[in-house]
Order: C-alpha cells, then sequence, then structure tokens
C-alpha cells in the first residue's frame, strides 16, 4: 500500500515537472524569439539610416560652399555677382560662350565645380549657351521658379547655389532638355589647358 501510493506520488510529480518543463520551455522560446525580433528589427532600422545617409552622403557632389554676399562680391565681377548671387540674365547673343564650340569643360564661375561638357553643348539659337546634359546630374539642383509670371525650372550649382540658368524641355534627343545658362555663371576651360592643369598636378 505505502508502495502504490508513493508510484503514484513520483508519478504525479513527474507529471508536474513535465508540464512544468513543457511551460518553462515554452515561456523561453518565446522570450528568445522576443530578443530576436526586437534586434533585427533595431538592426534593420539602423541599416536603413545608414543607407539613408549614404544616398544622401551620394546624391551631394561635395559639401555645401556658403560665403556671405560681401566674401561673394569680393571673388566675382559685378555681372557674375549679379547673375549668380542675385538670379539675374544676361542680355541675350551678349555672353562670351553663346557662339563658342571649342572642346573643353565649363566650370561654375562661383566655386569652380565642373557643370558641363563641351560635347553637350549646341546652337539652340537662343541667345545662351545651351547644353543637353550636365556633366554630373548631381552638380546640378533644381528649383520651381514663378517670377515673371511665368513657371520655370531653375538650375543652380549643387555646391554653392549660384543661379545659373533654367531647363527647358525643348532640347534635342536623347534628353529632351535644354539647360540654358548664363555665361558669366560659367568658366570654360579647354581639353589643352585641363591636360596641362593634370600634368602639373602629377609633378
Ligand atoms: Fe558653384
Amino acid at each position: 500500500m505505502i508502495n502504490k501510493g508513493l508510484n503514484r506520488l513520483f508519478n504525479n510529480l513527474n507529471k508536474a515537472t513535465t508540464t512544468l518543463n513543457k511551460h518553462s520551455l515554452k515561456l523561453i522560446f518565446f522570450v528568445m524569439m522576443l530578443v530576436l525580433s526586437i534586434g533585427l528589427t533595431a538592426s534593420c532600422q539602423n541599416k536603413a539610416k545608414r543607407n539613408s545617409a549614404m544616398e544622401k552622403k551620394e546624391n551631394r557632389v561635395t559639401e555645401k560652399i556658403f560665403k556671405s554676399d560681401e566674401e561673394w562680391k569680393e571673388i566675382l565681377t559685378d555681372e557674375q555677382y549679379r547673375i549668380l548671387r542675385e538670379k539675374g540674365t544676361e542680355r541675350p547673343g551678349t555672353g562670351l560662350y553663346d557662339q563658342f564650340f571649342v572642346k573643353g569643360r565649363y566650370y561654375c564661375a562661383g566655386c569652380g565645380l565642373e557643370l558641363f561638357e563641351s560635347g553637350s553643348k549646341f546652337d539652340a539659337g537662343c541667345g545662351w549657351p545651351s547644353f543637353s546634359i550636365p556633366a554630373d546630374k548631381k552638380s546640378i539642383d533644381e528649383n520651381r521658379d514663378i517670377s515673371y509670371g511665368m513657371v520655370r525650372t531653375e538650375v543652380v550649382c549643387s555646391r554653392c547655389d549660384g543661379h545659373l540658368g533654367h531647363v527647358f524641355n525643348d532640347g534635342p534627343p536623347p534628353t529632351g532638355l535644354r539647360y540654358c545658362i548664363n555665361s558669366a555663371s560659367l568658366v570654360f576651360k579647354s581639353e589643352e589647358e585641363i591636360k596641362k592643369e593634370e600634368n602639373q598636378s602629377v609633378k
């Protein structure tokens, strides 16, 4: 009788322990999954933040240049200042690079960032230098311009925010774009000048 009683007691204890173990395992498993999912979510969020920061960095050509009006006036001619910093426009047909088709590259007159290559320049007959595509899209920013009762897309240097001109949808293929740029916003360097500068920097 005593043995039977003891056996029943042990059996009950075993059952209770097994049930308890099952519950404990379930609880441990649940906690582990919870910790894992929190970790994964945090990791994904961090990765997304890093990717977003990298994308922003990649979309920027370089760090912005900020100068006061006085500082710009010191390094720009009056005409360059009026156009680059005050969003002016040169009279059509008067700019240095309107009818100018030498092989080379065009740089921002404010900060020196490369903006266009001569290969994309064409004679639009509008009186301003016209390009079908920038040297690098990242070097040019676009702003909606509703001045003078028109809706246009202003283009500015992405590094110094200098006003360059406007972009229109009546350019030649394949882009169909016409970047209509003020000569005063640009500085040209011929292929020979660029090669000479590159050789000097190597020496
Ligand atoms: Fe610039």
